[in-house]
């Protein structure tokens, strides 16, 4: 059987779940499918509840958000990944959380499939202890749960600081922060942010709180190694422009290493949506219309999955979305003050986007700072087990063709933890193509779906 609606979103964050409640409150049958057990997405992901009950909830707009979806009848299907495309094209093949197969068509499509952190590989890498700061701050704001009792942070990018502050709050002691970058030396364009008041002052609460912690901020330091036996016990930090020599060793029980985010496009790719370089940060982005429309006229990308820009932007994304899809249903297009009034808030929001970009090293320069350093033995692929050195010498220029050499990229996370390392250690293109299934499908699903096909 399959399930038809107006339209089907995919994902239920911040941008997806704006989108759908719009779309719903104008009459359209919509469904949401996420992957995981509550809606919310990463910004807004809903606290386990005996947290909330003890000490609320940390976003209270996310479950506001959530309520409206629902209230507007929003068919909300959490527990089901969309793991593939049937051979029409237009059918999505899912399963739910039991992992029974599931077939959902809709008239328009909406993907909104977020981020994911991106990483870069180093010698002690795999300890337990070394984690992503996402996961970091999943454990501190969402479940009040400290990632250790003294700990680094490193990589590059904003999301470093409020990841600080979060397990600050939780008493940990935050031993420093090593950012790649220099973004936050004075100069002319850290000026830019002045016009934009509220971010500042977002950023100022963050400086502040680390201040009165005394946790230093090592501006142009990266990871050269982390240490430890059955955990990591020690990071040493090395200067970003000479990545061979080390300047200082921290005691630790916990790393968290990223360098921002990266749009999570799989889906996309796979329904045949052109994607092009984003100008920023040389990642594949989906080409799309202001309105989130792709280069398919019934699917559009939105949220972070359209390109990194935050939260707000996500759901400034699903709105201009969900407008384009009414106008087209109904005929209709929305009142021009209130389209005037979310582009102009959405080229407010990109303009603070590019700043941001700006400040921070491009992925490009961080490959510049990385790859030299990577000592060959370092694992690169931690699915496939393979090393730097053996991508290295298989120095083609392509990913593809490294995948197909060394299977790198080829295990469960299908090159999302590897993709950005193998990339600049075989100097070649930016993502591994998007094949069925983009995501591990249990065997009994895909059985289950070839017996409701029947023989044929
Ligand atoms: C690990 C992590 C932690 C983050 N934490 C913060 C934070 O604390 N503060 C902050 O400002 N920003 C944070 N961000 C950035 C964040 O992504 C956003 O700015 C915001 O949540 C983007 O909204 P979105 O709706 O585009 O995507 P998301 O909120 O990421 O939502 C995307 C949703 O799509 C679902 N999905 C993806 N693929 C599939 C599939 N194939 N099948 C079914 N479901 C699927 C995911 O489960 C997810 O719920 C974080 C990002 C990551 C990756």
């Amino acid at each position: 059987m399959i399930v038809e609606r107006d339209v089907v979103v995919v994902g239920g964050g911040p941008a997806g779940l704006t989108a759908a409640a719009r779309l719903a409150a104008a009459g359209l049958t919509v469904t949401i499918l996420d992957e995981q057990p509550e809606l919310g997405g990463q910004y807004y992901r809903r606290p386990a509840p005996e947290v909330a009950r003890r000490w609320g909830d940390h976003r209270r707009e996310g479950g506001e958000l959530i309520a409206g979806v629902r209230a507007a009848g929003v068919e909300c299907r959490t527990g089901h990944l969309v793991w593939g495309l049937a051979d029409d094209d237009r059918t999505l093949l899912a399963e739910d959380e039991a992992g029974r197969p599931v077939r959902l068509r809709g008239r328009h499509l909406v993907l909104a499939t977020g981020a994911y952190e991106r990483s870069f590989p180093f010698p002690g890498w795999q300890l337990p202890g070394v984690t992503t700061p996402g996961f970091a701050q999943h454990l501190a704001a969402g479940d009040h749960t400290p990632i250790g009792e003294r700990v680094v942070l490193a990589g590059s990018g904003p999301f470093l600081l409020p990841v600080a502050c979060s397990l600050l709050a939780l008493g940990v002691k935050v031993a420093g922060i090593a950012e790649a970058g220099t973004p936050y030396r004075p100069g002319r364009r850290a000026l830019g942010t002045l016009r934009h008041p509220a971010r500042l002052r977002e950023l100022a609460g963050y400086a502040a709180r680390l201040a009165r912690a005394r946790v230093p901020v090592w501006q142009g330091a990266v990871v050269l190694r982390a240490d430890g036996h059955d955990r990591v016990s020690s990071v040493t930090l090395a200067a970003a422009g000479r990545p061979g020599q080390a300047i200082r060793t921290v005691e630790a029980d916990a790393l968290c290493v990223g360098y921002g985010f990266r749009p999570q496009t799989d889906l996309a790719r796979l329904l045949g949506c052109e994607v092009t370089a984003d100008p920023g940060t040389g990642d594949a982005i989906p080409v799309t219309d202001p309105a989130g429309r792709s280069s398919r006229p019934d699917v559009y990308v939105i949220g972070e999955a359209a390109g990194i820009g935050g939260a707000p932007t996500a759901r400034a994304r699903g709105l201009a979305a969900a407008h384009d899809i009414l106008a087209r249903e109904t005929g209709h297009p929305v009142p021009p003050a209130e389209a005037r009034r979310v582009a102009t808030a959405a080229r407010r929001l990109g303009h603070f986007t590019a700043l941001t970009d700006a400040l921070y090293p491009s992925p490009a320069q961080l490959l510049d700072a990385l790859v030299p350093a990577l000592a060959d033995s370092t694992m690169a692929c931690r699915c496939e087990s393979v090393t730097a050195g053996e991508l290295r010498a298989d120095a083609a220029g392509d990913v593809n063709a490294a995948k197909a050499r060394t299977r790198a990229g080829m295990g469960p996370c299908q090159g999302r933890v590897c993709g950005f390392a193998v990339a600049g250690l075989v100097r070649g293109g930016a993502v591994f193509p998007s094949r069925v299934p983009i995501r591990p499908v249990r065997m009994t699903t895909l059985l289950e779906l070839a017996a409701e096909d029947g023989p044929a």
